[in-house]
């Protein structure tokens, strides 16, 4: 019987793990598809307070996976197939075996939505991006273009504005479907354009290793053709890492796991961080701000039913 299981081992579970484990709890920490999170992509994070002078994603995670250990959590490798929320202990199913647990703390992420294209992966991190608070500063005075027309892509273009040349945003659809209040922003921004009806099909240069230029085509006439840029932004949405959890805790209409009173979720003893429950910020350090949050309630959790 463990005291917490806790899934996944990006910023927001190895920060409730440092605080579960500075308890006493021994947490167990699932380490799931993707061990130490999708910060491992970063090549340089620059805005985790610090690092003054930055830090690879990989070395950061390292350094809070140690943290964690130190102070007494344990890893499983292996991902959760399956949960029981319906009785105290709580049931885990890891890569098929059973475990049980008196509280669990959920802290799957949440996965950029990708175009699918081939380019777009091995052009990840030389130029494509899905994070302009992350990335746009390596575009300083570049040309660059934003794919997609809701609020996520519209705030990305505006962010990048301050900072590139010129950002072109590429929606497929004749509108956008951001707020209002944004898209009044953005259009009367002039280093900001729009190219509607249009998809992205390819990004060049996978040779080169950076990007020179897009090809669009217009998805009313056909016509395909290249623009040069710097760099592209895909704003498309994120798909959180819910689905097993459905059914047993509420989701939010986006797919977020929805938490109240701090992070508890529907379920007493079940608690949610990171970018699973965030659709605004999904930063890590907002990850690891609410993984110690969720380390905090469990603490108090455990501690009210001895
Ligand atoms: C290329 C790139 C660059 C980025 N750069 C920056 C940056 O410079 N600065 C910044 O602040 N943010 C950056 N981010 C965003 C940052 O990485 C995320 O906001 C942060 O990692 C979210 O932390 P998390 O712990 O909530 O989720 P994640 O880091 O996504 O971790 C989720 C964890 O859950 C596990 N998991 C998923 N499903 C299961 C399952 N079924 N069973 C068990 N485990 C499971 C995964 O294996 C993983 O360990 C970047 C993201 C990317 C992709």
């Amino acid at each position: 019987m463990e005291n917490v299981i806790i899934i996944g081992s990006g910023p927001a579970g190895l920060s409730a793990g440092i605080y579960t484990g500075r308890a006493g709890l021994n947490p167990l920490i699932v380490e799931g598809p993707c061990p130490s999170g999708q910060l491992i992509l970063a090549s340089n994070v620059e805005n985790y307070p610090g690092f003054p002078s930055g830090i690879p994603g990989y070395e950061l995670m390292e350094l809070m996976t140690k943290q964690a250990k130190g102070f007494g959590a344990r890893f499983i490798s292996g991902s959760v197939s399956r949960v029981d929320f319906n009785v105290v202990p709580f049931k885990i199913w890891i890569s098929e075996k059973c475990h049980k647990t008196n509280a669990v703390i959920i802290a799957t992420g949440a996965r950029a939505r990708r175009l699918g294209i081939p380019a777009e992966k091995k052009l990840l991190g030389f130029g494509v991006s899905f994070c302009a608070t992350c990335d746009g500063r390596f575009f300083r005075d570049k040309g660059v273009v934003v794919v997609g027309g809701g609020d996520t892509a519209i705030s990305e273009a505006i962010f990048l504005a301050a900072l590139c040349k010129n950002v072109t945003v590429i929606h497929r659809r004749d509108k956008l479907r951001a707020s209002m209040a944004l898209q009044k922003v953005a259009l009367k921004n002039p280093k900001i354009s729009f190219i509607f009806s249009t998809i992205l099909t390819d990004i060049f240069d996978v040779e080169m290793k950076k990007v020179v230029a897009v090809r669009l085509r217009n998805v009313k006439t056909n016509e395909e053709y290249d623009l040069p840029c710097d760099g592209v932004f895909v704003a498309i949405g994120y798909i959180p890492d819910v689905d097993i959890f459905k059914g047993q805790i509420q989701i939010t209409g986006d797919g977020y796991i929805s938490c109240h009173n701090g992070q508890e979720t529907s379920t007493k003893g079940v608690f949610a961080c990171g970018d699973c429950v965030d659709a605004r910020y999904r930063q890590a350090i907002t990850a690891a701000a609410s993984g110690s949050m969720a380390g905090l309630d469990c603490i108090r959790y455990l501690e009210e039913r001895k």
